[in-house]
């Protein structure tokens, strides 16, 4: 049975309760980050707790921990649900209020909840064993702040569903001027001549710790660097390949774009030399 965590206790999932008045439910207010730990070793967890800062300071949402004691909370969620490989979903909402209205309320005690679920082994470097995907893209319709990982998630759903329809894995999402922003949950990687690219961090792009991990990896072990940069959908359709990144799936190739082969649609040879240094590397975060 799946222990979970909610403000404070311990329980079996069956026996956690939310008020219907929780802003979460009520508004989509509030946040989340989800965290892969692999044997039980976390990973980028102090960049995913620096950025539930920043978006718990944006919302104005008032909830004081270090990254230390969120440590030993997730850790005690890891070893009550048995280890191994698991993911880590934490949600804090502003909170359950006593009437529904849009102002913030004042002296509400925010709502935290960690559910832990299996997962698969992380992804390898291998073009026959790697996971990959067929995106179908779509114009971005989302929201103008993006950079908050909000849990108000409808426009993302949204495309990822229609998306599925189009009988792919996710979407590629690209602004009015059409220029690449991200995925529906995942941000975006093109190579091409050997050099790569992303899109530049604006509110039209959720701030990846699988993105900035790999930036980081990039610029101390590998020659190749990586350009942050405005990219358009035409040169993600002319790209030798391109990746999306996510913590739940690492670095994953595309293989076909709208029904077009990226590349000869296969994992391409940067992705498996740049793959194989994340697996490295993955836990140095
Ligand atoms: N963009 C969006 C919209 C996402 O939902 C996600 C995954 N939560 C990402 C990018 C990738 O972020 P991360 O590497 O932190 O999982």
């Amino acid at each position: 049975m799946s222990i979970v965590y909610l403000n404070g206790e311990y329980l079996p999932l069956e026996q956690a309760r939310i008020s219907p008045l929780d802003r979460g439910f009520l508004f989509g207010d509030g946040i989340y980050e989800y965290i892969p730990s692999y044997d039980g070793k976390l990973v980028g967890f102090r960049l995913h707790i620096e950025r539930l800062q920043r978006g718990l300071a944006e919302l104005k949402i008032e909830l004081i921990r270090s990254v230390e004691q969120w440590r030993e909370v997730f850790e005690e969620v890891i070893s009550r649900n048995g280890g191994g490989h698991q993911s880590l979903y934490l949600h804090i909402s502003r909170g359950a209020d006593t009437k529904r209205e849009h102002v913030y309320p004042k002296g509400i005690e925010p709502t935290v909840f960690i559910l832990a679920a299996e997962i698969d082994a992380p992804q390898v470097a291998d073009p026959a064993l790697a996971t990959t995907y067929k995106v179908s893209s779509k114009q971005d319709l989302r929201w103008g702040r993006c950079h908050i990982k909000s849990t108000a998630l409808l426009g993302n759903v949204m495309h990822k569903q229609s998306s599925v329809e189009d009988g792919c894995d996710e979407a590629l999402l690209y602004n009015e001027l059409e220029e690449i922003t991200e995925g529906a949950s995942s941000n975006v990687v093109v190579v091409k001549d050997g050099k790569l690219a992303t899109p530049v961090l604006d509110h039209q792009v959720l701030p990846g710790i699988t993105r900035s991990i790999l930036l980081d990896i990039l610029a101390k072990y590998s020659q190749r660097g990586i350009e942050e940069r405005i990219i358009t959908l035409e040169e993600a359709r002319i790209a030798d390949e391109v990746w999306m990144t996510s913590s739940s799936k690492d670095i994953v190739p595309v293989t076909e774009i709208d029904g077009e082969l990226v590349g000869d649609g296969k994992p391409g040879p940067v992705w498996q030399e740049i793959m194989q240094l994340f697996a490295k590397h993955r836990f140095d975060y």
